[in-house]
């Protein structure tokens, strides 16, 4: 076998790198990882611990890897991060054309060339499924709707950077709601971000931020969302003197969701939405990276809020 090594490729150019060989096996392809036994054990514990933050009215819904590409492209996804996007695609046609296809790759030759677009995206967040399923239900009941989401969500920006993966685990706390409701949801959640990296014994700031919009058009659509204060993000250092890495957002969408899947309040108004994202594997290599790999010598209060 000579596929990369990627989590040694990455212990060299990383100083995070000699937490690679603990926390992740190389699958041959950057920012795309199997977990260990012990990071599958702080993910499980870390996840508990993010359900008993759960606010009692979320409805649980969990979304598999792949939704609907229509769903998706009328969301505006395309509009603002083309370049991240992963499109499932797949040997249409007759028996004789993807024989041929499959053909061709065993003569040395190149199959993906057949390949053509299916109904399906890999999800690039895990909120976009939960808006056209709530629309569906029609007019938002009172006081609206909440959700606890979780995805396995997929993002085109190889890297051999252990914060920044392809395919990365994303939960979500989405709220549907009045202006009002909205507003005061993020407001309560960002209030309670100190409390949540202090259980997790990890140093951060909160910060407004922006989306990597692409290109050009993209910086301009990052501005107005700065000077908006759509976007929150905990931003926690891997260690002492580094970029802190975006571990968590806190995120207004002011009524783009309602207006797209026509979704309205008691009142005919476009619901307004917000999601508050938990990047689990962000935070778990967080955790090992602050507090090291021996988890008996992680502090107290954090072996409590994980049940260690
Ligand atoms: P966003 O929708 O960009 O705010 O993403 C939500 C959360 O997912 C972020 O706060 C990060 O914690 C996490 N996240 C985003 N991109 C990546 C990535 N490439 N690798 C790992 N986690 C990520
Ligand atoms: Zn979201």
């Amino acid at each position: 076998m000579n596929a990369p090594n990627t989590a040694s490729a990455a212990a060299t150019s990383d100083p995070l790198g000699d937490l690679a060989p603990a926390l992740f096996r190389p699958m041959g392809v950057d920012g795309v990882y199997a977990r260990s036994a012990l990071y599958v054990n702080v993910t499980e514990r870390l996840e508990s611990y993010v359900t008993r933050l759960r606010e009692p009215e979320a409805e649980v819904m969990r979304f598999p890897p792949v939704m609907s590409r229509k769903q998706l492209e009328k969301s505006g996804y395309l509009k603002s991060f083309p370049n991240l996007l992963g499109c499932v695609c797949a040997l249409h046609g007759s028996e004789p054309s993807i024989r041929a296809a499959a053909d061709r790759h065993e003569a040395g030759g190149d199959w993906t060339e057949s390949l053509s677009a299916s109904d399906l995206v890999l999800s690039p967040a895990a909120c976009y499924p939960v808006y056209p399923i709530a629309a569906a239900r029609g007019p938002l009941p009172a006081g609206g709707l909440q959700f606890d989401i979780e995805a396995d969500v997929f993002r085109h920006e190889p890297s051999k950077s252990l914060d920044r993966l392809q395919s990365f685990r994303m939960r979500e706390f989405v709220r549907i709601g009045s202006p009002q409701e909205i507003v005061e949801y993020r407001e309560r959640w960002l209030a309670r971000a100190p409390a949540i990296a202090a259980d997790l014994s990890l140093p951060h700031a909160i910060d407004v931020a922006s989306d990597p919009f692409f290109g050009r058009v993209g910086q301009m659509m990052a501005v107005s969302q700065r000077q908006q204060a759509l976007k929150f993000e905990m931003l926690i250092p891997y260690h002492a003197g580094a970029t802190p890495t975006a571990c968590m957002s806190f995120n207004y969408h002011r009524d783009h969701f309602g207006q797209v899947w026509s979704m309205h309040d008691q009142h005919g108004e476009p619901a307004h939405t917000s999601c508050v994202a938990f990047g689990i594997d962000r935070l778990v290599v967080a955790m090992f990276a602050n507090l090291g790999l021996d988890l008996d010598r992680w502090p107290a209060v954090t072996r409590r809020a994980l049940a260690l």
